[in-house]
């Protein structure tokens, strides 16, 4: 622990200059959000041609009619322009916030609506908390034009939307009661550690952070999930068979296999599983079930089983803990930094003692481009876990001595072109796009990676 501890304060004294330095920090995170707006832009601007083009790349050919292919392209356009539009609405709104002091506006409001229940400035959660929902409603507003339009304009012009007005609202609702129930606890506990800890906070908060993960991981799907879609068991039949038998060969701890009412919404499709290590949950959606046959369904199981069985979502977590420590291990240097605050129109008497999340808000702020860089790093990551799991699907043959399953790379790649054609998925996609964007490789390239598996395998066999 004290070797942890002088390493942090070593990196404290390299920023220090944070704490004295009247830099306008405002104007850098202009700058910076602008920039990483302006080139999401620019990304969407290389990929809409794409959607004028009339023909699927060659591989894709003879799996989408022409209609069909019509139609998604279309679909990727509106979406597009949606896109464009949406991404500098949100970056225009962010740059007023700025711009106009609202961060400082809302701390002081905030301070008002603690001071009306009796409660004086040293109680800074509750002044907190309060700023948190302030900050909260002031931002989520202006989005919800935008979720409006999205859900009953575009998605309902192709066929997707199945949600209703009240069940948008109650979605709405709910989703805030969530926000509020869950946020405001953890928020507090969140600050109460600042507090307590002092400066040795890394590793109380860490710990906080991923037991925090570990309740969620229980909570979810047990309490939180069932609010807003209704998960049955799967019926008997072909597909539960097939996935209880592919299960157990691979000693996956199957405890519930549930079917989603994915349909409720939206008629996009997936599976997936959860739980913990000993006794997991595989979802699948009514949508992939009804689109794609049982022995389809089951290959799309295969993949995400492949995930299960390199530790994928263990790994990623690793990832992201790895994330928090370093900028939790920066946070420091800018936690109590008069001029950060100053930059930001923070009253002198505020900026003196800069309430903690404040002070972590605007360095989330500062961040912004070492955010970006961190999440196209993510998404290489994510793209090279789904190879594996492809092949691991192809490899299945092999592993579990299972003759049946020897087409089973074939059947994912029909399973991934329904999911596409179904879903109305982008085929041509542009690589810088793509690199920024997908957490997933394109179609095409899942594909074209299905056929290698499989021609190296026969090369082996040879
Ligand atoms: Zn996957």
């Amino acid at each position: 622990m004290d070797l942890l501890h002088k390493q942090l304060d070593a990196l404290q004294r390299q920023l220090s200059f944070v704490a004295v330095d009247p830099i306008d920090w405002k104007f850098y995170v202009q700058v910076f959000s602008w920039s990483v707006s302006l080139f999401e832009a620019y990304l969407l601007l290389r990929q809409y041609p794409l959607y004028s083009k009339t023909e699927p790349p060659a591989a894709l050919a003879q799996h989408f009619s022409k209609d069909e292919f019509l139609k998604s392209q279309k679909y990727g356009k509106d979406k597009a322009k949606f896109s464009l539009f949406s991404g500098l609405y949100k970056q225009i709104i962010d740059s007023a916030f700025l711009h106009y002091g609202l961060y400082a506006w809302s701390w002081t409001a905030a301070g008002k609506i603690t001071a009306k229940l009796g409660y004086g400035p040293e109680y800074e959660i509750t002044q907190s908390l309060f700023f948190a929902f302030v900050l909260f409603l002031l931002s989520s507003l202006p989005s919800i034009p935008l979720s409006l339009y999205s859900t009953f304009v575009l998605e309902e012009k192709h066929g997707f939307n199945k949600t209703t007005p009240a069940l948008f609202v109650t979605d709405l609702i709910k989703g805030w009661g969530v926000g509020i129930v869950l946020g405001a606890p953890f928020l507090a506990a969140f600050l109460y550690i600042f507090q307590w800890a002092g400066t040795r906070f890394v590793p109380w908060l860490m710990g906080f952070m991923i037991s925090f993960q570990l309740i969620m991981v229980i909570l979810y799907p047990t309490v939180i999930q069932p609010l807003f879609n209704k998960l049955s068991p799967l019926a008997q039949g072909d597909l539960r068979t097939r996935i209880e038998a592919l299960a157990s060969k691979l000693k996956f701890p199957l405890k519930h296999l549930y079917e989603i009412d994915g349909s409720k919404r939206s008629s996009h499709s997936n599976a997936y599983f959860f739980g913990l290590p000993w006794s997991k949950h595989i979802v699948i959606f009514d949508t992939l079930i009804q689109q794609s046959r049982p022995e389809e369904v089951e290959a799309v199981l295969a993949h995400e089983l492949g995930h299960w069985y390199y530790l994928h979502p263990t790994k990623m977590m690793a990832i992201s803990q790895l994330h928090v420590f370093s900028v939790l291990a920066t946070f420091p240097a800018f936690m109590h930094a008069p001029p950060l605050l100053r930059a930001f129109d923070f009253p002198k008497a505020i900026a003196a003692r800069p309430p903690t999340i404040v002070a972590f808000l605007l360095f989330q702020m500062i961040l912004t481009p070492v955010e970006a860089v961190v999440s196209i790093l993510l998404n290489a990551v994510s793209r090279h876990f789904e190879w594996q799991a492809d092949a691991f699907a192809c490899e299945l043959q092999d592993k579990l001595q299972a003759k049946e399953m020897e087409d089973m790379g074939d059947r994912l790649g029909r399973a991934l072109i329904q999911l596409h054609v179904k879903n109305l998925s982008t085929v041509w996609v542009d690589w810088l796009y793509s690199a920024y964007h997908h957490s997933h490789p394109t179609l095409t390239e899942r594909l074209k990676g299905l056929e290698t598996f499989k021609v190296q395998r026969a090369k082996k066999a040879l």
